[in-house]
């Protein structure tokens, strides 16, 4: 009788035991898989013939400092052209400098800083039109890319005409990009300079 009651006793043990089993078998069944997940953007597939191409778009953040150029671009933004002079009283170059120079090319004194008074008028030494802009140009296409030659200056910086048809000789005032600035050397650019005299 005592050994009948011990193995009903063992029998509902044992299906207990039977029952948790299956349960965390299900739940291991269940609980979803730690898989490597692909979180890319799907290439676009060009061409197959002869050879696979696809379009593996691509971005990059490149971070830039002006360094000891910055404020020839702190400059622009107030609506100010600033070249650099050398400091040395002994060097022979007592011209301008733009782009800006950090140090002196022909002595290597540190620059110092100068505003060149508005409106800064200069002429045109070369032109040539951009049609087809290479990648990372943002200037709407087609443009007049222009060397201009200004007064004290040795150096005919590289900028752009923002409207008119160029020719050489031709007198430009600069112009500043002051309430949107890109804060880059786009925020200059040269406006045809008519005077009434
Ligand atoms: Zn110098």
């Amino acid at each position: 009788m005592v050994k009948k009651r011990l193995t009903a006793k063992k029998k509902v043990q044992t299906k207990k035991r039977i029952q948790i089993k299956r349960k965390l078998v299900r739940r291991k069944q269940t609980k979803k898989r730690e898989e490597v997940k692909f979180i890319g953007q799907v290439t676009r597939i060009r061409q197959t013939e002869p050879a696979t191409v696809v379009e593996w778009p691509r971005t990059i953040t490149h971070v830039h400092t002006y360094g000891m150029l910055s404020p020839f671009f702190e400059g622009l933004k107030k609506g100010e052209l600033r070249a650099t002079q050398c400091s040395n009283p002994k060097c022979t170059e007592k011209r301008l400098w733009i782009p800006p120079r950090a140090h002196c090319p022909d002595c290597h004194t540190q620059m110092v800083w100068k505003t060149l008074p508005n409106p800064v008028v200069g002429k045109i030494y070369t032109f040539t039109q951009v049609v087809y802009a290479g990648t990372g140009i943002e200037l709407s296409t087609p443009y007049w890319q222009v060397d201009v030659e200004i007064p004290g200056l040795a150096t005919i910086p590289k900028s752009y005409l923002l409207y008119g048809e160029p020719h050489i000789g031709m007198k430009v005032k600069a112009e500043f990009r002051t309430k949107k600035p890109t804060n880059t050397v786009l925020d200059y650019y040269w406006v045809p300079y008519e005077t009434n005299a």
